[in-house]
């Protein structure tokens, strides 16, 4: 074609799981731009800083354009054939010496659904082992379990454009406007139709300044305040008795461990005042449609699961889920986290969550790909590195993910991946984590590739490729494949479409989804959609829930089994900036990489306290690990509290963070690490 020529790609933003659309706008091969669409489905025109400005990183001089091989000591470049071969003999090696469930496979929440699937299935059909999961394990795992038990189906109930129609919203332990700042625009809407925000976070975030209620409560102390919620509720009579008569089970039991819980207690063990709670609860309850929206504040907790199950208690107490604008929203995190669910990177589902444990599951796989499945559910991203560092694991296949920034424990992960017999990263960058990688295989970006990912709501959209992989690098769908035939699989994809339509054959809630009828309907196919006549899901649980009745859990609090003392006597918190990702792979090789360096933000009457002035370089200890870090005040922060991002691999903020996770869903407690902080 005519080089001079600009073209226009329409596709999904690489970054959060809001799922915004853009055009990338391609010149000469190269992605010089990106433009709104005005038919947008999720963001209209709206886009946030990290979408319109943060795509330097595709054609940026680091990305990986070869196969690597460490030889010993340095890296050397490759061909495709050589660095295959060499994976393909080393994992057969391993897993004739040791067995299958010796490997274990990291998917990403990065790649499409279509990669998702084959790694899937690469892990149970090619290498025979469920050991495979993805980096939900670090945030919304407790969702997986919880809401699955309560409602059926541990994804959000609602679509995001339903939150401007509530008229009251609950926000808990999400800093909306940073994290997920196109869907926070949709909380906008709602307070310029008059509708009541009330914010649930230790800290004076962005979205709890705009809002009508701030319950600055002590970190992990989440439980005491939402069943002091539902007391009122029930104490003034204000519960929906019609919803729980006919729809919910197990509510006398609830009804018992709730109403142990006096807003007068709850005070005293969350700090927030008495009188908020009651207004808070009465709110929510009398509103005609009202949304919970909640983030890592609820799930990286040692009680992640129970917190969210207290969530949805109050969501059934009340009624507000399973009807247009009333709903319970768990904000996902990446582009794809939620479609790498879906689609079995997780150790206990195969693709639909439907369970390893069940015969006819298995049979129904094993029938479709030509192999037995085992039997037995594998072993979660937790697990698999304290299996590693054990020599449990003796190799790992990591694809997209960044662990050695991104995990809790960063001592325990360098241990595991030094003690691997063999490691392969597949990336798009050398990260922290290929470093240690015996073979590191370069993918292609969500530029190059066509595939769908699947956004917060559950809606399916078409990726599609811009421009041509950069150097030799390839999709991780061709990767995949090209390794599985090598391992003596005969797979035969030719497009992500194919893979699609083996997805839908084999995975009921996607069963109606396939790429013509995406085109067709470019504002995507929320799932569960059956079969092809289904229009698709925008809402769940509206005549029944998922699993039939709601199900009531009661749970009860307990004191964060972390707490502050003389020795260390603050609570960190981790979290994320607007202007950057995650371990800061793509955004930090964006313009981007400069607005916002990573420091240690402190009350100001504290850092007074300690001598510490804005700038001075502290040295900040754990019982679990100790670094150093610039610091900087920040008076929206509640003395004791102390917060910092973990963008940033020269910041290692994980080192501090200690391999104590939820019991259930093997979630880390990211959340409130009790440090101590002295001048550096
Ligand atoms: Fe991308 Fe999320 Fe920003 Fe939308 S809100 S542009 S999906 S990072």
């Amino acid at each position: 074609g005519r080089h001079w020529e600009v073209k226009k790609v329409k596709t999904v933003c690489p970054y959060c799981g809001t799922g915004c659309s853009f055009y990338l706008v391609v010149k000469d091969e190269r992605v010089i731009g990106v433009q709104s669409c005005p038919d947008a489905p999720v963001n209209g025109r709206w886009l946030c800083i990290k979408g319109r400005f943060g795509f330097g990183f595709i054609h940026h001089r680091d990305r990986l354009k070869m196969p690597l091989i460490r030889d010993p000591f340095l890296f050397a470049k490759v061909t495709w054939p050589t660095s295959l071969k060499l994976v393909a003999r080393r994992l057969t090696e391993i897993k004739e010496k040791y067995g299958p469930d010796a490997i274990g496979v990291l998917a990403s929440a990065r790649i499409t659904n279509e990669e998702a699937y084959l790694l899937n299935k690469f892990a149970r059909a090619v290498l025979g082992t469920n050991n495979i999961d993805h980096c939900a394990r670090l945030c919304h795992a407790p969702t997986l379990v919880a809401l699955r038990e309560a409602f059926g189906s541990g994804a959000a109930t609602n679509q995001l454009a339903e939150i401007a129609e509530a008229d009251f919203i609950l926000v808990i332990g999400s800093n909306t406007t940073e994290t997920h700042p196109v869907a926070a625009i949709q909380i906008q809407k709602a307070l310029r139709r008059g509708a009541v925000l009330a914010v649930i976070d230790p800290r004076r975030t962005e979205i709890a300044s705009r809002a009508h209620y701030h319950l600055q409560l002590r970190p992990g102390t989440d439980i005491a305040l939402l069943n002091a919620i539902a007391h009122v509720c029930l104490q003034e009579n204000l519960w929906n008795q019609e919803f729980v008569i006919y729809r919910t089970e197990n509510f006398a039991a609830f009804r018992e461990a709730a109403m142990q819980y006096p807003p007068s207690l709850a005070a005293a063990i969350t700090g927030v005042p008495e009188e908020l709670i009651i207004e808070v609860a009465r709110h929510y309850a009398r509103a005609k449609n009202a949304v919970i929206i909640y983030t890592m504040g609820i799930t990286q907790h040692t009680c992640g699961t129970n917190n969210v199950y207290a969530i949805a208690n109050l969501a059934l107490l009340c009624g507000h889920v399973g009807r247009r604008g009333s709903g319970v929203l768990p904000l996902r995190g990446q582009n794809n986290v939620q479609g790498a669910c879906d689609m079995g990177a997780l150790p206990d589902y195969l693709p639909g969550y439907q369970a390893v444990t069940d015969p006819s599951v298995r049979a129904k796989f094993a029938a479709a790909w030509g192999v037995e499945i085992p039997d037995h559910p594998g072993l979660t991203a937790t697990e698999m590195f304290e299996a590693a560092a054990e020599g449990r694991i003796k190799a790992l296949y990591i694809v997209g993910e960044n662990p050695m920034v991104t995990k809790a424990d960063t001592s325990l992960v360098k241990k595991a991946l030094e003690n691997l017999e063999f490691l392969v990263v597949q990336d798009i960058f050398l990260t922290e984590t290929a470093r240690f990688a015996h073979v590191v295989l370069p993918a292609a970006s969500f530029a190059e590739k066509d595939g769908t990912f699947t956004n917060t709501e559950r809606r399916i959209q078409r990726v599609r490729r811009a421009i041509n992989p950069v150097g030799e690098a390839k999709p991780d769908w061709e990767i995949v494949t090209l390794l599985a035939r090598e391992m003596g699989h005969p797979w035969n994809y030719s497009s992500p479409a194919a893979i699609m339509e083996e997805i839908a054959q084999l995975t009921p809630i996607y069963g109606g989804v396939s790429y013509e009828r995406l085109e067709a309907e470019p504002e995507g196919i929320f799932w569960p959609c059956p079969h092809p006549e289904h229009p698709g899901t925008p809402i769940l649980h509206q005549e029944n829930f998922t699993r039939g009745k709601g199900r009531f859990h009661p749970v009860h609090f307990a004191p964060p089994d972390e707490q502050p003392d003389k020795d260390y006597p603050f609570l960190l918190i981790t979290g994320r900036y607007l202007t950057h990702y995650h371990s800061g792979t793509m955004t930090r090789r964006t313009p981007l990489g400069f607005y916002q360096e990573t420091l240690l933000e402190m009350n100001p009457e504290d850092m007074a306290e300690l001598g510490i002035k804005p700038r001075d370089r502290v040295l900040i200890s754990s019982r679990h690990g100790s670094m150093k870090i610039d610091t900087t005040p920040n008076s929206n922060l509640p003395r004791g509290v102390v917060f910092a991002t973990f963008h940033d691999a020269d910041n290692p903020i994980n080192l501090l963070v200690g391999h104590r996770c939820d019991p259930r869903a093997k979630t880390p407690a990211f959340k409130g690490v009790a440090v101590r902080i002295e001048k550096a």
